[in-house]
């Protein structure tokens, strides 16, 4: 088997790196066999002893030498361990199921291992066991004592793996922990006490979510550290799920939106808008017929613009002669200016264009007009920088005045921009959003539906309005009160692991984006046996019917062979078509939607036995091996059929790779057809017909070709692209959040952590009070010092009673005013401490700065998403909408410091004048206003300590 290994071994790169880590697992199989001598307690002791060592150690660079120094031995004990439970045939569970243990690492499993010790990716096929690949490199950084985090992509498989791999575990003598996600905070925590916790993304990130944004003391938070994880599935949870971030929201105080108010309105656009393409549709075969063709192609290109999926267009569309007619008019339109200028003067005959392929629906004149027949400056945004300065030169009028005009000028802008946003948003939900495939609605609500995965992700949102938009189309409840109390994306979650690697059968094709986001390169690990897997060339068809015809065929074929089937498809939708087809045929079957993970993964085992047909959305089942029935393997072993080919070349990788795993024999195809959403907007649309006519491609039949795949694979190419761009830009804005979430968070824990958190309260009042003082007494132009103001700010704020004679800020400078208010203030301040029981006032001064940065601060993440929609806007106006959002949030997030240190002060005095007043306050702490039902969320328990009767003076 070793040699087999070295045989694949020449050459790049990756090659020269496994290459390095050969003498390494020579070395651990070596010092493996001594082992076999030792005693369990013997080989257990090892366990504690390393642990006792390496607890001690702080030093991080130290702690990864010596973890590099005891790697061998310590993988030795692993395998070694595993050697144990396969010679006793240890028994056990696993999610309710008995089992025994029966493996033992294999060479290829043990470099993987190394890999992942080493913070890297590992790509291991399917079947090639990475559950047991992670024990050795989870056990040798566990033994740190720094908490070790095993994440998986369901609630299901961190139960199975932990459960599973528990046993080896246990018998090395760590502790495994299960994160669940209907756990109370208490058992999270003892669960992230043990030395290995297993769980979701989700779960791990709204825990840190939770333990820093919203716990007001140490013993509400349930997560220790963020030292080293390892991602299971990889690519699914870094790239696919990365894609929406977490969000915590509750009811929001602000309501702006008018969806309701809107949707009559665009109801009727978009009926208007199908109607006139009813009629383009018809006059283009008109025109076709009457043999005026290039009038034809025009108009016909003029009916994709409004309505890329009209049927009529799509029958059109099966016609070469009639493709090369579009591409014609379009390439037309885009040749030169006056080509272009006739495109806008195309576009204004429709009231909306669509973009399918941005996503994208856009008002035209026409439109814009039929919704506010009488006002042409409805959907325009006034131009506030001119208007602004012209205020300020306008003559006579005060200050006061000027700003008053300007606010009133914003207001405008403001709820002009919402009106516009909002009708846009519509726009997209009802002409690019459609209902059991982007999203299903159920418990009226609108549920997204992951595109990718098929999985249904509840409690996920659009953002920016959309999920309103959609709520309102569908005529459910919007859920106009909720806003974000807390979220973060994926991406910064996962950086914030000193150490990350992952693992999966397919990072390959995204391992640039790897690279540059999580800095994760990619070791791709050679199989333990040779593939034996047989990918045959794409089948290419004119449309879907017959798409669809040729793969019933197919698997009627092989159904009747006996031989095994897995069809996998790419949304829902295509699912429950096949089956209607299938049961037409009565050829029984099974169909998965990655609902149900346990009963899932129960089916997906089977699906390797003989006769057995099973439709699966690409996520379903994934993670559970199918091992082939008896006498599968000589007859070719399982059929892996795809009924699309799907944006991204992995997500086909990973289905084929649902074969053929540890040497067995597999096949896989992919069915294709022009009508494809992939082929209809990446697939050069000219080129495909070339081919079409090339081959006179004619209603049922098929083309094959391999430079056809090449072509397929270049039009994923260009759709992973993008998808990263995206992904990137989501990134981007995100970054500048994470910064002050850093900031927030770090703030919060400092607080929570402090001994004497008076020291931070008199941080703030040494900061604040000079400030306010300069901004009161400072002499500029046009101002005189404001003495009076500033004495009403003090006594409004803190309870000293200060007279203007008594205060005689006329007789110091404004620095020298500053430093005896914040003396007067401190000294008041512990005047009034004297008073109060010591350990009360610490929980009540901790309490009064977390009230303030957490209101304040999820207000600010209120203003922030305003924000974002409105830099879009301005985009338009040729600005760099990135550039915008970064200037802005910066001076926003100033402001939001100096106002949570201002409400500090504000509360400092008054919090126990009032014993009722303040039990109030705790009682409305932000906490409890979360929602219950938002997943992965369960109410905190009562916050601040209150304070005790003793408290009063
Ligand atoms: P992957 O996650 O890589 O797809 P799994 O961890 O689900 O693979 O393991 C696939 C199957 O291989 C499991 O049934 C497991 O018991 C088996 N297996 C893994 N490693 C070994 C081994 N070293 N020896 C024997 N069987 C193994
Ligand atoms: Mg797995």
């Amino acid at each position: 088997m070793f040699n087999w290994i070295l045989k694949t071994i020449v050459g790049s790169k990756n090659q020269r790196e496994l290459r390095r880590i050969q003498p390494v697992i020579r070395q651990i199989n070596e010092i493996e066999q001594t082992l076999s001598e030792l005693s369990d307690e013997a080989l257990r002791a090892k366990t504690s002893a390393w642990k006792q060592e390496l607890s001690a150690v702080s030093d991080p660079n130290v702690l990864a030498a010596r973890l590099e120094e005891i790697l061998p031995e310590a993988f030795a004990v692993v395998k070694q361990g595993a050697r144990r439970l396969t010679e006793r045939q240890h028994s056990f569970t696993v999610c309710d199921q008995p089992m025994t243990w029966a493996m033992v690492h294999f060479d290829v499993q043990l470099i993987g291992g190394v890999v992942l010790h080493r913070g890297r990716i590992a790509e291991m096929a399917t079947g090639e066991g990475k559950t047991l690949v992670a024990t050795a490199p989870v056990y040798l950084n566990a033994l740190t004592g720094r908490g070790v985090h095993v994440v998986t992509v369901n609630d299901y498989l961190a139960r199975r793996d932990a459960e599973w791999m528990g046993q080896l575990y246990a018998f090395l003598g760590l502790t495994v922990g299960i994160i669940q996600h209907d756990q109370p905070p208490e058992i999270r925590r003892a669960q992230y006490e043990c030395d290995i916790a297993y769980g979701t993304n989700s779960e791990f990130g709204f825990d840190y979510l939770r333990d820093n944004g919203m716990a007001t003391s140490r013993d509400q938070q349930v997560q220790r550290s963020h030292y080293y994880a390892i991602v299971d599935e990889v690519d699914s949870i870094l790239v696919d799920e990365a894609r929406t971030p977490l969000i915590i929201s509750g009811p929001s105080t602000i309501s702006t939106h008018q969806y309701d108010r809107f949707k009559p309105l665009v109801e009727q656009l978009v009926r208007n808008q199908t109607m006139l393409c009813n009629r383009l549709s018809t006059e283009a075969k008109e025109l076709y017929e009457a043999g005026k063709k290039d009038e034809a192609g025009r108009v016909i290109f003029k009916l994709k613009l409004g309505q890329p999926r009209n049927k009529g267009l799509a029958r059109m569309m099966e016609d070469p002669d009639l493709r090369k007619l579009i591409d014609k008019a379009e390439l037309e339109f885009y040749k030169d200016t006056d080509g272009k200028a006739a495109l806008v003067d195309l576009k204004e005959e429709l009231f909306f264009t669509i973009e399918e392929r941005q996503h994208d629906a856009d008002l035209t004149l026409k439109g814009r007009d039929f919704l506010k027949p009488d006002d042409p400056d409805a959907f325009v945004l006034p131009d506030l920088l001119t208007e602004f300065a012209d205020i300020e030169n306008k003559p006579g009028l005060t200050d006061a005045e000027k700003a008053h005009q300007k606010a009133a000028r914003q207001q405008y802008c403001d709820a002009q921009a919402e009106r516009i946003h909002n009708i846009s948003q519509l726009l997209k939900a009802y002409c690019l959003y459609e209902k059991d495939v982007e999203y299903v609605v159920e418990d009226n609500k609108v549920i997204i539906v992951d595109t990718f995965t098929g999985r249904k992700m509840p409690g996920r949102r659009w953002s920016d309005g959309l999920h309103q938009a959609v709520e309102a189309k569908e005529g459910v409840q919007i859920d106009r009160e909720t806003q974000t109390l807390a979220t973060i994306t994926i991406q910064n979650y996962f950086r914030l692991y000193e150490k990350l690697a992952g693992m999966t059968g397919t990072a390959e094709t995204e391992a640039n984006e790897f690279h540059d986001i999580y800095r994760l390169d990619v070791n791709v690990i050679p199989t333990n046996r040779p593939v034996r897997r047989l990918d045959e060339n794409d089948r290419i068809y004119k449309t879907r019917r017959e798409k669809y015809h040729a793969v019933i065929e197919a698997i009627k074929g092989a159904h009747g062979k006996g031989q095994p089937v897995l069809v996998g498809t790419a949304s829902v939708e295509s699912s429950e078509l096949l089956s209607r087809m299938l049961k037409l045929q009565k050829i029984p079957h099974t169909v998965l939607n990655a609902k149900y993970h346990m009963q899932e993964a129960e089916i997906v085992a089977r699906a390797g036995l003989r006769g057995s047909v099973t439709i699966s959305t690409n996520m379903a089942g994934r993670g559970t091996d199918i091992k082939l029935g008896e006498g599968i393997a000589e007859d070719g072993g399982l059929y892996v059929i795809g009924t699309e080919r799907h944006e991204s070349r992995r997500i086909d990788r990973q289905l084929r790779g649902r074969c053929a795993r540890q040497g067995d024999p597999g096949l896989s195809r992919f069915y294709v057809s022009f009508e494809d959403d992939l082929m209809r907007n990446f697939g050069a649309s000219d080129r495909m017909t070339r081919i079409m006519e090339t081959f006179g491609l004619k209603e049922g039949e098929e083309l094959e070709h391999p430079w056809l795949n090449k072509s397929v694979e270049t039009a994923q190419k260009r759709v992973e692209q993008r998808n990263y761009m995206i992904r990137r830009r989501t990134l981007e804005f995100d970054d500048v959040m994470n910064q002050q979430r850093e900031v927030i968070y770090g703030y919060r824990q400092e607080v929570m952590d402090s001994e004497n958190p008076r020291e931070l309260v008199f941080e703030v009042i040494d900061e604040m009070v000079p400030k306010k003082v300069a901004e009161y007494l400072e002499q500029t132009d046009s101002d005189e010092p404001d003495r009076a103001g500033l004495l009403n700010w003090v006594n409004t704020t803190f309870p000293l009673g200060l007279s203007a004679k008594k205060a005689a800020l006329d007789t110091r400078s404004v620095e020298e005013n500053g430093a005896w208010l914040v003396q007067i203030i401190r000294d008041a301040y512990n005047r009034k401490a004297s008073m109060e029981h010591a350990e009360a006032l610490r929980g009540l001064e901790r309490f009064v700065i977390l009230n303030a940065v957490d209101r304040l601060w999820q207000e600010h993440l209120y203003a922030m998403d305003g924000l974002r929609e409105a830099v879009y806007l301005r985009a338009f106006a040729q600005k760099d909408p990135l550039v915008e959002y970064k200037n802005e949030a910066f001076s926003m997030f100033g402001d939001l410091m100096d106002s949570i240190k201002l409400e500090v002060l504000n509360n400092l005095f008054r919090s126990t004048t009032n014993l009722q007043a303040f039990e109030n306050l705790l009682r409305s702490l932000p906490q409890s206003l979360i929602q219950a039902d938002v997943p992965g969320l369960s109410r905190p328990q009562q916050a601040a300590p209150a304070p005790t009767r003793d408290a009063e003076p």
